[in-house]
């Protein structure tokens, strides 16, 4: 029997028909949708391997002593022993004793229920999730901007009509492969210190690729802002029409002439002008960001910078040109909508909106002075885990914060000065196996639920088979802790119909109004996008009356370059850059043990010029030492010879001695409070073996 449903991984979310294969095991083949066109990467091919892997975990695990083994237990005795420990930690230290940490993997059901849970069940402040490190940036300027954050405001096939798409910080080509199918522009510019796959296609077909130096994005775009006003290719009428700000705005661009960007970015003054020039003539244009932009301490400021130069082009809430953010992970946008964020309750509200307060409160039957207020974000959260003020007990579901959070030596040693580490997963991740207890829970293609994708479209995951015996829903286990935490089983329900149901009343009124989104939709395969108020509301494209800002219009944000934190210097003369690779997704957690795919990726490597390996006295196939200031790194020497010679590239793929964040930089974004994963200072040297 084949069952349509939707790829476990990235936020393309690619329809696939999941089946029997040759040897009876589940297969999963690519499926029509608009966004994957029959496609499927190499990851999604390959994704139904893990549901009968035998690393599946599938009896919970408990150990008292953390350097002692794992014993299997039943599923009463381990939740009677995290309940047990979660309410006596909050008895004697108060409720942000115990912390809650999310990902934007969980589907919108398991997002909305693991908030309330939080603020609920153990009335925590203290919940945060992986998202923080992804979209959190890009979210906070199209907030900025727009009065509301839809990463992509429009379906991804308009872009297809487009002339002119210019993408920042994003390697669709490696990262998300059916997407390239949109990216059919005639010319497509491409913003990447490194050639990158979607960067050399660009090039082979009549476009750009503009290589700043690390952490000089901002630059880049003010200098792309001048240059368009320059040749006067502003959209006057839109800017005064639609808009506000913009001289504010234009006092930091003013200085960035195209000579002056050259010499902050090392972009040619050419190319600069070129750019421009593409994007101001083109018929329509869409200027598209990733998480290139966004991981940066200045990463806010970054994303509005280049959301200024579309506004003056006139390209937002306009069919056929646009602006958007590609999201990563597989729900990071309906991941940030529904409470499991520090400052959010449901329905993209603020914590400390007096009437958003008031309204979920009186959906979850409470009163609101009972919610708590915001929390710390996710790495201020993991870096206070046993401390004097932070919270001795953690429960964590979809993430792997000891492989993927910046500066993972650190965090680590927090997590391992927990008093509890409570891990929901399928696989024995780094995380759960540093864990007190291990519940294992089912995988995307053994339970029913709602995913929100790039497009900001609604989509059903269906399961396909069922879990096996002895694994629960994440959503059973919410329910069934809460239970025993004092709450009344109805305010927890289990099943995903019942919990999306709810989700809709606690967002109807919000910016992410879900209250008109059914399954029986879904079902029917109506193409639903938030905003959906009712049972026929739909919102495919954004902001084309008015945007969401009390008086319609979108804001220009006065945003200058600051540049990034941590600079080379004589002992770490090199930048790093870190990524995505095709073989992998986020911490590798699940497709380090698919075997095609460890197969073809089985190690972290670093990509450099063959100059700078050289100087290093390392070889094509040696094992480097990459050294920061927050740790080392091994990884296996590739040389490029269009690398650039100042810059050295890690995929973030590996844990343990070949995490990549073993060398990232915490210092985190003013406003969306983004570690700055993009760029850090290093060194190479010679390492014997890995
Ligand atoms: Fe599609 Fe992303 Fe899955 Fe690849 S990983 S098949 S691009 S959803």
């Amino acid at each position: 029997m084949s069952t349509a449903t939707h790829c476990p991984y990235c936020a393309l979310q690619c329809a696939m028909h999941v089946e029997p294969g040759p040897d009876g095991a589940p297969a999963a083949r690519p499926a029509e949708f608009p966004t994957n066109r029959g496609g499927l990467c190499r990851k999604g091919w390959t994704s139904a391997e893990l549901l009968s892997s035998p690393e599946r975990i599938t009896r919970p695990l408990l150990r008292t002593d953390r350097t002692g083994a794992f014993t299997e237990t039943d599923w009463d005795t381990a939740l009677d022993h995290v309940a047990a420990k979660l309410a006596d930690l909050r008895a004697a230290h108060g409720p942000d004793a115990v912390a809650v940490f999310g990902s934007g993997s969980l589907t919108n059901e398991k997002s909305y229920l693991l908030g309330k849970f939080a603020r609920l069940a153990l009335g925590t402040s203290q919940i945060d999730y992986n998202g923080r490190f992804c979209m959190s940036s890009a979210a906070a300027a199209g907030n900025r901007a727009f009065g509301l954050d839809r990463g992509m405001g429009f379906p991804l096939p308009d872009v297809a009509s487009a002339e002119v798409v210019l993408l920042a910080g994003a390697n669709p080509a490696e990262t998300m492969p059916p997407m390239m199918g949109h990216l059919t522009a005639p010319r497509l510019i491409v913003v990447d210190p490194r050639r990158s796959a979607t960067a050399a296609y660009a090039l082979e077909h009549g476009g750009l690729h503009l290589a700043p130096r690390p952490g000089t994005d901002a630059a880049l775009a003010l200098g792309l802002l001048h240059a368009a006003r320059t040749q006067h290719l502003l959209d006057e009428d839109y800017i005064c029409a639609r808009t506000t700000g913009f001289e504010a705005a234009w006092r930091y661009a003013a200085a960035f002439w195209p000579e002056q960007t050259e010499q902050v970015t090392g972009v040619p003054v050419h190319r600069i002008r070129e750019a421009a020039r593409l994007l101001g003539t083109a018929g329509g244009a869409y200027v598209l960001t990733g998480r290139g932009s966004e991981q940066h301490a200045t990463g806010t400021d970054t994303v509005s910078a280049w959301i200024n130069l579309a506004l003056a082009l006139g390209l937002p809430g306009r069919e056929g040109s646009g602006y958007g953010c590609i999201t990563g992970q597989g729900n990071g946008q309906g991941g940030r909508e529904h409470g499991q964020k520090a400052d959010q309750l449901p329905g993209y509200r603020r914590i400390d909106d007096p009437a958003a307060r008031t309204h979920v409160a009186g959906v979850w039957g409470v009163e609101p002075e009972e919610l708590p207020g915001p929390g710390r974000s996710a790495y201020e959260l993991l870096d206070a885990l046993g401390t004097e003020d932070g919270p001795r007990a953690m429960l964590l579901l979809g993430s792997n914060p000891a492989v993927s959070a910046p500066g993972t030596e650190r965090v680590r040693n927090r997590l391992s000065a927990l008093e509890l580490l409570v891990t929901c997963d399928f696989v024995m991740s780094e995380t759960a196996a540093m864990s007190d207890v291990v519940l294992p829970v089912a995988q995307w293609a053994e339970e029913e639920g709602t995913m929100t994708n790039l497009e900001g479209r609604l989509l059903r995951r269906r399961a396909v088979l069922s879990a096996p015996a002895g694994v629960r829903t994440d959503l059973e286990v919410l329910s069934s802790l809460a239970t025993r935490l004092g709450q009344p089983a109805e305010r927890f329900p289990d099943r995903p119909d019942a919990v999306l149901a709810e989700l809709g009343r606690a967002s109807a009124g919000g910016g992410a109004d879900y209250s008109g989104v059914t399954p029986e939709r879904l079902e029917q395969g109506e193409e639903v996008f938030w905003p959906a108020a009712d049972a026929a509301a739909s919102t495919p494209r954004m902001f084309l009356d008015a945007f969401a800002h009390p008086d319609g219009r979108a804001r220009f944000a006065a945003v200058g370059h600051r540049g990034a934190a941590e600079e080379p210097d004589a002992d770490y003369p090199l930048y790093a850059t870190t990524g995505r690779m095709m073989g992998h997704y986020q911490s590798g957690a699940q497709t380090r043990r698919i075997g095609e795919l460890a197969a073809a990726e089985p190690e972290a490597y670093v990509e450099v010029h063959p100059d700078t390996g050289a100087r290093a006295g390392l070889e094509e196939g040696d094992w480097a030492r990459v050294v920061s200031r927050r740790g080392a790194t091994l990884a296996r020497i590739r040389h490029r010879a269009d690398a650039r010679a100042d810059t050295v590239f890690l995929p973030f793929h590996f844990g343990g001695a070949q995490a990549a964040n073993n060398l990232t930089n915490p210092v985190l974004d003013p406003t969306s409070r983004m570690p700055e994963f993009k760029v850090s200072a290093v060194r190479l040297e010679h390492a014997d073996t890995a």
